[in-house]
């Protein structure tokens, strides 16, 4: 008998009858003499509404009670969920995320778990129960209701699954997996029938936009076994895991991509020790994130230029922030471009393998794309190119690398 922890996105339990679907769903796998502990966000469109509504009331409402608020959306979902359960004979049992002693830290909106009693929730599945659990929500310690951040319940889950010691943690969505890139762009992406943590969070955090990331760097950390699967289809999905040493590793898993760039460059800046500080201190005081920095050697011994990428939605205010140091430190211009993309290939074989970055330049190339920053790490090689080539160029990288082509071992 294998422990289940499974969650159920906002579209999957979305209309009354999808969440019948989810009721069906459940028996299927509790028939097979599964133990079941469900994890349910709200239906979907609900949260945004309820933010609505707290924006009608106050410009910033208060965020204990935003808490209160946001977390009816997941346990109309629990008690729904419940009923279908029981009116098809299935045992079930609804909690919120406090009623099962899910503690977090006190940061209303954006609560971090601390501490799962799992007692309850043991007690309820050795008494033959589903236990249906609001994900998305917890308790600090002096009782206050707490959410954890968008698309919080995948976190909710995971943590689930760690604290029971869960066989797996299936995550139920609206794709049938993770693929080797978004199937919009390139047709021919193939579904991963298995990725490690390390490259899920590559992908996660390059824009594949599957998993939480938080709940990814969860499971990693307590070595949970993840599954990605569609709600509405049948099938194995993707599994995330550790590295299996006996297997067949491919060299590139996937091909993520950010269209959310823009670059900043400043021209000109004296070359010498605390520059980098100086101008990427304000930005960070002005909390917009950094991304990949690129500062090159002076040619004339004095000066150098100074390139970093920001989001897209920081670029205007990251453009004023640097104009103003640039003119402090001297330099000669400050020129920005908020028409770029990364493109990342992505793989813990290319830790093992040389030539993975020259092939991707050398396919690049041939596409006529010209690559304006580069960057790498162990499993990920980066290329920021002008907005007006991400199809072209992650279909040629997917076809240069052969991804449409499952390796055989
Ligand atoms: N209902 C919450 C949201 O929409 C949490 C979740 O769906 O995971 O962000
Ligand atoms: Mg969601």
């Amino acid at each position: 008998m294998a422990l289940i922890v499974q969650k159920y996105g906002g579209t999957s339990v979305g209309t009354p009858e999808r969440i019948q679907a989810v009721a069906e769903k459940i028996m299927r796998y509790r028939d097979q003499g599964n133990r079941l502990v469900v994890v349910v966000s709200a239906m979907s469109g609900e949260t945004d509404r309820l933010l609505g509504l707290a924006a009608a009331m106050s410009d910033r409402p208060a965020p204990r009670e935003l808490d209160v608020l946001l977390a009816t959306g997941e346990q109309t979902t629990i008690a729904l969920l419940s009923m279908a359960l029981e009116t098809r004979g299935c045992t079930a049992r609804s909690y919120t995320g406090a009623q099962v002693h899910i503690l977090t830290d006190a940061a209303h909106n954006k609560a971090r778990i601390r501490e799962i009693d799992a007692k309850r929730v043991t007690k309820d599945l050795d008494d033959g129960h589903v236990v249906v659990v609001a994900g998305f929500q917890g308790v600090d310690d002096r009782g206050n209701i707490t959410t954890l951040g968008r698309g919080g319940s995948d976190t909710t889950a995971v943590a689930l699954a760690a604290a029971l010691k869960a066989d797996e943690c299936q995550i139920f969505t609206d794709v049938d997996g993770v693929y080797t890139t978004d199937p919009r762009v390139e047709p021919d992406a193939r579904r991963l029938e298995r990725i490690t943590f390390e490259e899920m969070l590559e992908m996660a955090s390059l824009g594949s936009k599957v998993l939480q990331i938080r709940a990814v760097e969860f499971a990693g950390k307590y070595n949970v076994p993840l599954r990605v699967l569609s709600s509405f289809e049948d099938g194995e999905g993707t599994l995330i895991t550790y590295e299996d040493e006996g297997m067949e590793q491919a060299l590139i898993s996937g091909i993520a991509f950010n269209r959310d760039e823009a670059k900043l460059t400043a021209l000109g800046v004296p070359d010498q020790p605390g520059i980098a500080h100086l101008i990427l201190g304000p930005i960070a005081n002005a909390n917009i994130e950094v991304d990949m920095i690129i500062q090159n050697m002076a040619p004339d011994g004095k000066t150098t230029d100074f390139t970093f990428t920001v989001h897209r939605n920081d670029y205007r205010r990251a453009l004023e922030t640097l104009q103003k140091v640039a003119g402090d430190l001297g330099a000669k211009q400050v020129v920005g471009d908020d028409r770029i993309v990364k493109i990342s290939l992505v793989g813990v074989g290319m830790r093992s393998h040389a030539g993975i970055a020259s092939t991707m330049f050398e396919t690049l190339a041939k596409e006529g794309i010209n690559i304006r920053m580069i960057s790498t790490s162990e499993i990920k090689v980066s290329v920021v190119v002008d907005e007006k080539y991400l199809e072209l160029g992650v279909r040629a990288l997917h076809e240069a690398f052969q991804l449409d082509q499952a390796i055989t071992a």
